[in-house]
């Protein structure tokens, strides 16, 4: 076979209608994680470190303890945490796994070409820091500084944000935000003024009505919220669950509204027809603090619970029914902005009116609707300024997705592609703790952009798709081996936790900050990690808010009061907001301004033909995506995702329950792997739902390798928001294959 300049190689080489439904005690479902206190070593004894689980981006602070021969015994919660409470959830508990996991990246490599074949061979650290010093040299001198991009995700990944700054590329970016949050975070800043970032600042405890719309909270596991959802239960919340599946929490619900996929406008739009015709709104509210209300009236006006009834599935009266529960309960009331929402490619306008719903309801800066954060801020350790560079993504293609924000990962691999003419292009690639294959969608485009590159380094703690396409590969210690940046993090108190390494790092793995020092160095860069060690930072920025490392290794988490006391808005005060009008923009001037819709349009999408479903895909409680389908302890909770179907489906293609099968999408991509048939009425018959991060495809992961299919390997066709550019991922069908041609 003919190899490619930087062909993958296995690191092995090396070596219906809408329901009405009675709540079950919640007590029944709840995990056990949130009722019980975990059986906690005798801590006069134990030894134990502060950290934040990394497993999951929530960040959960806890304890991890030791026991008697220095070995990592176990996670639990820090009991002063908001994020936790206490309380980890399976996966941080089973981060453990991530630390003994002997499938781990262990010495750094370097791909060589032997007798025509490509292979990774050990190297030591000193030759690893100083061919990527060499080849980052060489790349300013050739094509400039920008020229290289970094693609990061998780905390070690700040160190290489300043790495790059000081080196003078800001052609940054994190999969999180265009392939997951961008959309909602660009609707919400249009019409409050304000993101909402993580975690997000909803008073879900108070809340007498949630409204979740593709959010399967439970099964993503976000752990402070899943606590506030089983306490709002516990007090006789109304849970309202838009999905074409019967999750988790659609079987706890009242309403279970099992929506026609790509139609969910609609639905909203014909909510908020419901809540302007019936006078349901804060009418007080709405008066004071919004802009645009008769603009909305009058576009709502013709979108009844009968139109929308033709589009979604969803029976008038349940529309009705639902539209008046959420006013019941207004202002102590939540639509959920939601996690992962790029799905059609008019996303910023489907969160648009998510919105709007809330506005109506007066449920921004109220009791029970979303609470104004606060964040402890922190000194910065002091640098010198970083370099202006010449361009940044925004200038790859100008003009375009005018209201991104943050660096959207589609665009930088755009402007790596071999048949990319713009004049700013991309011609190397850093990968910190993101694997880019699996994570982003259309994987041919990916593996294209990345075969183009002129040097390629990948960081990160386990061999992944992506580190089989580096020239270097680093293999980083796991968080619970190493120091980073402090956690501060919004919520109701300000607060911050502290990150200590537990143990030694494993075999010849290396913090991130320690690699972005000695690359700095090499690169004459070394004022910008102007320190011995890590904790040094650390110890300078916990002093100046009148800590030390020393208090917050004995209590991990510090809560730091309130400047203001302004959680909720008071009422007898006028508030401005950081909109162009200075109020909440149901009618946003800013979309109209840039040639956008200014208040949110149903647009019908594409449907699957004869014989094909659209791919739906989800969380599944005992994972993180791709990071956790090797962790050996996680592995025992679920090994392999499987496929749901609905049983008249399977029935036409006389498919059983258990029965692996390929799927085959629209645009003709098959499966490498099968998939294990599930075959149950919680789908609707024109959808399939698997869980994502499955499938892995590198044979070093003994035990991820092969479970399952992954979803991204099946979505090809991409909806692109033209407001954010974040990728649309839910537009792919996909049907059977029972038994691969040869
Ligand atoms: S929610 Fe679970 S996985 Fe995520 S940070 Fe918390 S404990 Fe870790």
């Amino acid at each position: 076979m003919k190899t490619t300049r930087r062909d993958f190689i296995k690191i092995s080489a090396m070596g219906a209608g809408g329901v009405m439904l009675s709540a079950s005690p919640l007590l029944a479902w709840v995990p056990s994680f949130l009722k019980l206190k975990d059986d906690r070593p005798d801590d006069s004894k134990a030894k134990k470190y502060p950290n934040f689980c990394e497993v999951c981006f929530w960040n959960c602070a806890g304890w991890v303890y030791m026991d008697k021969d220095n070995k990592i015994r176990k996670i639990i919660g820090n009991d002063n945490d908001p994020h936790c409470n206490g309380r980890f959830c399976p996966r941080g508990t089973g981060g453990v796994g991530m630390y003994y996991d002997e499938d781990r990246l262990k010495t750094p490599l370097k791909r060589i070409t032997e007798n025509a074949k490509q292979k990774f061979v050990k190297i030591s650290w000193d030759e690893a820091i100083n061919i990527i010093a060499n080849n980052m040299k060489e790349i300013k001198n050739k094509h400039g500084a920008e020229s290289i991009a970094l693609f990061h995700h998780g905390s070690s990944g700040k160190h290489f944000v300043n790495l790059f700054k000081a080196y003078g590329s800001k052609n940054i970016a994190v999969p999180a935000y265009a392939q997951c949050k961008a959309p909602r975070e660009e609707a919400f800043k249009l019409t409050f003024g304000h993101a909402l970032h993580s975690p997000e600042p909803l008073d879900i405890r108070d809340t007498k009505c949630l409204v979740l719309i593709g959010s399967h909270l439970g099964e993503n596991m976000h752990n402070g919220q899943v606590q506030e959802m089983a306490e709002a239960i516990d007090k006789d919340a109304t849970i309202i669950t838009v999905d074409p599946r019967f999750s988790t929490v659609a079987s706890k619900s009242k309403f279970w509204l099992p929506i026609k996929p790509a139609t969910d406008i609609a639905l909203l739009l014909s909510w908020i027809n419901v809540i302007i015709e019936n006078e349901f709104y804060d009418k007080e509210y709405v008066e004071k603090n919004t802009f645009g209300f008769d603009q909305l009236k009058n576009h709502v006006k013709n979108f009844t619970p009968e139109w929308a009834y033709g589009i979604t599935t969803i029976k008038p009266e349940i529309i009705r029914r639902t539209a008046k529960e959420m006013a019941n309960a207004s202002p102590a009331v939540i639509v959920h902005p939601g996690r992962h929402v790029t799905w059609y490619g008019d996303d910023t306008q489907r969160l648009r009116a998510v919105a709007i719903l809330n506005a109506l309801l007066g449920s921004w800066g109220r009791r029970g609707g979303f609470f104004n954060p606060e964040k402890a801020k922190l000194p910065k350790y002091p640098i010198p300024a970083f370099p202006k560079p010449k361009w940044t993504w925004k200038d790859i293609v100008p003009g375009s997705y005018p209201l991104a924000s943050s660096g959207v990962t589609n665009m930088l691999i755009h402007a790596s592609q071999p048949d990319f003419h713009g004049k700013n292009k991309i011609k190397a690639w850093f990968v910190v703790g993101t694997n880019l294959i699996a994570t982003i969608p259309d994987i041919e485009k990916t593996i294209k952009a990345v075969q183009n590159m002129e040097f390629v380094v990948a960081v990160d703690t386990m061999p992944a798709e992506i580190t089989g396409y580096a020239d270097i590969v680093l293999p980083e210690c796991t968080y619970l081996e190493r120091y980073d940046n402090i956690r501060s993090a919004q919520h109701r108190e300000p607060n911050i936790a502290l990150r200590v390494p537990a143990t030694e790092p494993r075999w010849e793995s290396k913090p991130g900050w320690w690699m972005c020092k000695k690359i700095s160095e090499k690169l004459g860069l070394e004022k910008y990690f102007d320190y011995k060690d890590f904790s040094e930072v650390i110890d300078w920025q916990l002093k100046k808010i009148g800590s030390s490392l020393e208090e917050m290794k004995k209590i991990g988490v510090k809560k730091i009061g309130r400047k203001y006391d302004d959680l909720f808005f008071n009422d007898n005060e006028t508030h401005e907001f950081n909109t162009p009008t200075g109020k909440i923009e149901l009618y946003s001037t800013k979309l109209e301004k840039l040639g956008f819709d200014a208040m949110p349009k149903y647009k019908k999408h594409p449907e699957p033909e004869d014989g094909y479903y659209r791919l739906i895909y989800g969380r599944t409680p005992a994972h993180t995506f791709s990071r956790t389908t090797n962790n050996p302890n996680l592995i025992d909770l679920k090994k392999e995702n499987d496929l749901w179907i609905n049983p008249k489906v399977a029935k036409d293609w006389n498919i059983k329950n258990g029965q692996k099968i390929w799927l085959q999408n629209h645009q003709g991509k098959i499966s490498e792997f099968p998939i294990k048939v599930r075959v149950t009425e919680r789908i609707r018959w024109d959808s399939v739902f698997m869980a994502h991060g499955f499938g892995r495809t590198d044979k070093r992961l003994k035990r991820g390798y092969g479970a399952g299919i992954s979803d991204s390997e099946m979505i090809s066709d991409v909806k692109i928001d033209r407001e954010t550019g974040s990728t649309g991922m839910r537009s792919n069908f996909v049907t059977f294959l029972t038994e691969l041609q040869t």
